[in-house]
């Protein structure tokens, strides 16, 4: 398996998260090849499995039996995981250029991105459903299923009538029975003659089953628009509709045509080598490759079959040796969910149903799914015995802080040597020097890695630094950087340096901050790390000038700590970790300029959590403090990573806190001691200034709330 301490020499990068690709991931875990750095870029944090999804519709399985984890996935098997879309690809440069701007360099290339089910219908981008990806329609079904609680009566479309769509109308039906409607319709609209790839004898028997379940299978009908209220077909008929989907089958997508690459209608030609024409370093598997035999449907049974030849054909390319041609069979055994319980079964022109069937498909299915987890079982037993070896596991970001006790004591021996221009103390957030009438602020930090996306890192890493200039009230200008990385090849190097850079580049660059210079040496980890310098004119924003009555708010929700911690064990939701990281990455600038001019205190949270820096603001301005716990804002999946006892590096140390605070400790109060990496800011703000505050945060994207109080007492934190 991949590791830190891997010799990278080369970049294989993976486009999409389809079966091939994730079956490929949990080969290669097995057999790996040390010196090739592993990259998978998708859209979403998860990869659906086909053959689950109508079973997740129709709420007969949970969305873990469903759904591979990408989180976990790429940290079992040492995979740099990278949440975004492919835009384009650079054939002569070996570049990929993706939705946020970024480049990904690559020597390798395994495509993966399957197809679309988007109609050229007027109106359906806006008011229709595609089924693919597979990922976004079961969020957008579950979404329209927590809607349609006011109704009494609905009706659902699915446009195309092919083996997909009647399978999706028996899943939604059997959710659909589960709910408090009155009354629903399904219709499928088909512009030809329904499941015509099937045999006659098929054919029938599927129509007659979807006449059992009442699902109305309309031919020969065309739709030309789709709008707010319905279908319109091209006889002009309206049909009304609440939930529109589109299952026409498989449409290509355009990353092939627009990036120049050897393509049949949109899909890219592959050999029977598997492998791209006329694009020597890339292998395309799956809905989104044209192989030259007609054999190979649009399905998930070839994309699992191309795996292991997809496999074999990576390690044979990177030792110059023959590849080996996928085989494909000509036809293949369908199983249709059909009811609880019951499944259709598909094969040689011969239909049927029955509870065996059903128990055969969810037998394959699980199988499937459970193999990816075995492999995080396997990881985390290693694990287990590393920590019972007493090699504690480390967390990335601020949970690897040194705790403040210690810190504090080791302080003590500072000398204090007088300066006329320093005008701060130690425990602020930046140093503060004075020049005549202006104020610099100065500051560093560094983050151990907590993502193998050092791209993402360093974004985080500059946007976590800035905030201590944000809650100093200064306006940062010019930043150094402080780069630790691994040894690899020159090449690695140079592309690691410059993801680093661009990442951060990509949040100062926006911010107005130049930078100016840095220090980068090699090393056993990554670690990325700023000094950031900021000016102002006006007196900074210090943590000893809050006053009684103070409102304290926090701009941001705690949590990313546990979330974090969580994911270095495979726990928690992939999507909980994507929102963790879309919030980590989103700027403070301008939440940070409302609350400098009204705030008497500020400060940013970070490694030492709520608790430790409300108790800075409280101990320098010598007041009291009162927390409203149920008020205290929470990522989504921290609570339930902490019900399962899981904590960070540094939470032992945060916890001692608790010496100066009035609590009744619980699992639900630790939250106030999780360390947070690009924090939220933690202000204190006059009463009469709160809503203004909490208007603009809306403005700017930020549900800033209200946490608690500053009272006129000891400096404790009573916590209600
Ligand atoms: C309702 C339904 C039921 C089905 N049932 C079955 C079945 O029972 N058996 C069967 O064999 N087939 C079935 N199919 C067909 C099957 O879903 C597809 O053939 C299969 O998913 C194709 O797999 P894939 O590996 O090519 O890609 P996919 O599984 O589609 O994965 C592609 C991945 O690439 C990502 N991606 C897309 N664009 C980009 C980009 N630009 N950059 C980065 N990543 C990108 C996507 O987000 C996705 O994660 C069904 C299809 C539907 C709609």
């Amino acid at each position: 398996m991949n590791s830190e301490e891997s010799f990278f020499e080369r970049d294989l990068v993976l486009i999409g998260a389809g079966h091939t690709n994730c079956l490929f991931l949990k080969m290669w875990a097995m057999k790996s090849n040390p010196s090739l750095r592993v990259t998978l870029i998708n859209p979403d944090p998860i990869s659906s499995y086909t053959g689950m999804l109508p079973a997740l519709v129709a709420g007969l399985c949970a969305k873990s039996d469903a759904q591979i984890n990408l989180f976990s996935l790429c940290r079992a098997t040492g995979t740099r995981l990278i949440i975004d879309t492919v835009k384009k690809i650079d054939k002569k440069k070996s570049q990929i250029m993706c939705k946020t701007g970024r480049i990904v360099n690559f020597d390798l290339l395994s495509i993966n991105i399957g197809s679309n089910s988007v109609p050229l219908i007027n109106g359906f981008k806006k008011f229709g459903c595609s089924v693919r990806p597979l990922a976004s329609f079961q969020e957008r079904w579950e979404n329209f299923l927590e809607s349609i609680n006011e109704k009494s009566s609905l009706v659902i479309c699915v446009i195309g009538g092919g083996l997909a769509s009647i399978e999706l109308s028996f899943a939604m039906d059997i959710r659909l029975k589960e709910t408090e409607l009155e009354d629903f319709k399904i219709k499928i609209f088909e512009s030809g003659k329904a499941f015509e790839k099937l045999s006659p004898n098929q054919q029938r028997y599927l129509k007659t089953k979807a006449k059992l379940r009442k699902i109305e299978i309309i031919e020969n009908t065309t739709i030309k628009e789709v709008s707010n209220n319905g279908l319109v077909q091209k006889n002009g008929n309206l049909v009304h509709a609440d939930f529109i989907i589109s299952c026409i089958g498989p449409q290509p997508n355009d990353l092939f045509k627009k990036s120049k690459i050897e393509n049949k209608d949109g899909y890219v030609c592959v050999d029977e080598t598997l492998r791209v024409i006329g694009f020597q370093n890339a292998f395309a598997v799956g809905d989104c490759a044209h192989f030259p035999s007609e054999a190979v449907d649009k399905s998930g049974v070839y994309a699992v079959r191309q795996a292991p030849i997809l496999h074999k054909n990576i390690l044979k390319f990177l030792k110059n040796e023959q590849l080996i041609r996928f085989k494909p069979q000509s036809d293949y055994l369908k199983l249709i969910v059909y009811e609880d319980a019951s499944a259709i079964f598909l094969r040689n022109g011969v239909a049927f149903s029955a509870k065996w069937v059903w128990s055969l498909k969810s037998f394959i299915d699980k199988k499937f799914i459970t193999n990816f987890k075995k492999l995080s079982d396997m990881v985390t037993k290693d694990l287990e015995n590393a920590q019972s070896n007493s090699q504690k596991m480390l967390c990335g970001g601020c949970g690897s802080k040194v705790g403040n006790v210690i810190l504090e004591s080791s302080l003590r021996k500072l000398s204090d040597p007088g300066s006329k221009h320093i005008v701060s103390e130690i425990g602020d957030d930046a140093a503060i020097i004075k020049f005549n009438s202006s104020f610099q602020a100065l500051t560093t930090d560094h983050l151990r890695s907590f993502t193998k996306d050092v791209w993402l890192q360093s974004k985080i890493t500059a946007l976590h630094a800035l905030g201590d200039i944000w809650a100093m009230g200064s306006n940062p200008e010019i930043a150094l950087t402080n780069i630790i990385i691994p040894e690899s090849s020159n090449e690695i190097q140079k592309r690691t340096i410059e993801e680093i850079i661009d990442g951060a580049n990509s949040v100062f660059g926006a911010e107005g901050v130049k930078i100016v210079g840095g220090h980068t040496s090699l090393g056993k980890e990554i670690v990325i790390g700023f000094t950031l310098g900021g000016f102002s004119k006006k007196q900074p924003k210090t943590v000893d000038k809050a006053c009684v009555g103070d409102q304290i708010i926090l701009t941001k929700p705690l949590g990313s700590g546990v979330l974090l911690a969580g994911e270095m064990r495979f726990e928690g939701e992939g999507q909980h970790l994507k929102n963790l990281f879309d919030a980590m990455c989103q700027s403070q600038s301008s939440i940070a300029k409302v609350l400098s001019k009204v705030a008497n205190s500020m400060t940013d949270i970070t490694g030492f959590g709520l608790a430790g820096h409300l108790l800075n603001i409280v101990s320098k301005s010598n007041v009291g403090a009162k927390l409203f716990l149920d008020q205290v804002p929470v990522y989504p999946g921290a609570k339930n990573l902490i019900a399962k006892d899981i904590r960070s590096s540094i939470f032992e140390n945060n916890y001692m806190y608790t010496e100066k605070m009035i609590i009744k400790t619980t699992a639900n109060t630790d939250i106030l001691f999780d360390p947070q990496t690009s924090g939220p800011l933690l202000a204190t703000v006059p009463k009469d200034k709160v809503k203004g505050v909490i208007a603009a945060g809306e403005d700017f994207g930020f549900h800033c709330k209200v946490i608690g109080e500053l009272t006129n007492g000891k400096p404790y934190i009573e916590v209600l």
